[in-house]
C-alpha cells in the first residue's frame, strides 16, 4: 500500500501504469477529511487497494518494549527515573505505566489492619464472602456503588467504572491493599513532565489497569489517565473505502494501546510493569471516554437490578 500526499502526487502515480486499470474511489464526501482511495483491478475485476490519502497509517514498524530489570517499588521511589534508567525514550514514544506501581511510589495503600468495617462493609461482605475489612476499602475508595452483588461495581470519582474499586490485593505484601490513583489524569500528566525534565523527550503517557469487562470472561488491560494524546480517535464523519460516512465510529485507542501493554505486563510476577510504544501513528479526537450518566445504559439498569 503507498500513502500519496497530494493530487499531483497521485497523478503522477497514475500516469505510470496504462489507462483504465486504476479506479479512483473520491472519499471527499465528508468536510472532516478529504480523501482518496486508488483501487487496481485486473482481468477478472478483482479489486486492490494499492493507495490511500488517509494519514492514519503508520508505514513503520511499531515497535512495543517492555521495561525490565525494576525492582519492587515503594513508597518515595521516583518511578520515571528508574525507567528512564533502564529505557531510552525517544520523543514520540508512548509509555505505559501499571497503576499498581504509581499507587506504590505515591504510597496509596493501606494494611487491612488498620481498617475498621462499618455496618454496610459488614452486610456485604457477608453477602459477598469477603474479608469486612477489604470491603470496607473498597467502598472508601468508591464515588458511587453500581452494583452490590454477587461483586461491588464501583464508579469512582474520576470516572472510571470498575469491580472492587480496582482494589488490589496482588503485587504487594501480605495483608496490603493498592487502591488506584485518585487522579489519574493529573498522574499521567505529572509522569510526561517529569520525563521532559529527566531525559528533555516528548513522551505520551498511559497509566493502565488490569480491568473486567461485561459480555465477555477475561481481563483486559485499560487506560485510566493518560496525557499526550486523547483518548479516543473520532472517525466521525470520516469516509470508508466506497465513501460512506461513519456516523457512529469512536475508536478508544488509549484502551487499546493499553490492552497490549497489559499483554506485555503479565498479571503475576513478570516484573514489568512499565511498556513503551514506539512509531505509533498519531490520532485526533476527544478526550470524552466516559459515557455521561443519561448516556450510561447498562449502569443504569444495574443501579436498579442490584443495589439496594
Ligand atoms: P495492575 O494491572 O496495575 O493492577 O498491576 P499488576 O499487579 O497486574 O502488575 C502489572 C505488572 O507489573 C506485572 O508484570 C507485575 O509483576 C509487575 N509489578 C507489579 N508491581 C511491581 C513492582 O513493584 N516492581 C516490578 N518490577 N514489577 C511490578
Ligand atoms: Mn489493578
Ligand atoms: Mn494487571
Amino acid at each position: 500500500m503507498y500513502d500519496f500526499h497530494d493530487s499531483g502526487e497521485l497523478n503522477r502515480f497514475r500516469s505510470v501504469f496504462p489507462k483504465g486499470v486504476f479506479v479512483l474511489i473520491d472519499t471527499s464526501a465528508s468536510q472532516k477529511t478529504k480523501g482518496e482511495v486508488l483501487i487496481r483491478r485486473d482481468s477478472k475485476r478483482n479489486s486492490f487497494i494499492i493507495g490511500s490519502s488517509h494519514r492514519a497509517v503508520t508505514m513503520e514498524q511499531i515497535q512495543v518494549m517492555g521495561v525490565k530489570g525494576l525492582p519492587l517499588i515503594h513508597a518515595g521511589d521516583n518511578i520515571v527515573a528508574m525507567i528512564c534508567e533502564r529505557m531510552q525514550l525517544q520523543d514520540g514514544d508512548i509509555l505505559c505505566i501499571a497503576s499498581t506501581i504509581y499507587s506504590k511510589a505515591k504510597g496509596y495503600t493501606k494494611s487491612l489492619a488498620s481498617i475498621t468495617p462499618s455496618e454496610r462493609a459488614q452486610r456485604l461482605a457477608n453477602l459477598n464472602g469477603e474479608d469486612p475489612r477489604f470491603v470496607q476499602a473498597v467502598l472508601d475508595a468508591s464515588a458511587d456503588i453500581i452494583m452490590e452483588h454477587p461483586f461491588i461495581l464501583s464508579e469512582l470519582s474520576f470516572g472510571h467504572i470498575g469491580v472492587r474499586a480496582g482494589v488490589d490485593q496482588s503485587n504487594i505484601e501480605d495483608g496490603m491493599l493498592i487502591f488506584l490513583p485518585p487522579d489519574p489524569m493529573h498522574a499521567a500528566q505529572e509522569l510526561r513532565d517529569r520525563i521532559k525534565k529527566i531525559v528533555s523527550r516528548d513522551v505520551g503517557v498511559i497509566i493502565t489497569d488490569t480491568c473486567g469487562r461485561s459480555f465477555r470472561r477475561g481481563q483486559t488491560g485499560n487506560a485510566i489517565g493518560w496525557s499526550g494524546f486523547c483518548a479516543i480517535r473520532d472517525f466521525r464523519g470520516d469516509t470508508d473505502l466506497f465513501g460512506h460516512v461513519l456516523k457512529i465510529t469512536e475508536e478508544a485507542v488509549v484502551d487499546e494501546i493499553a490492552g497490549f501493554a497489559n499483554f506485555v505486563m503479565g498479571e503475576s510476577d513478570n516484573g514489568v510493569p512499565a511498556v513503551v510504544f514506539r512509531n505509533c501513528p498519531k490520532w485526533s479526537g476527544h478526550d470524552n471516554l466516559y459515557f455521561r450518566n443519561e448516556e450510561d445504559i447498562t449502569k443504569r439498569v444495574l443501579k436498579k437490578e442490584w443495589c439496594h
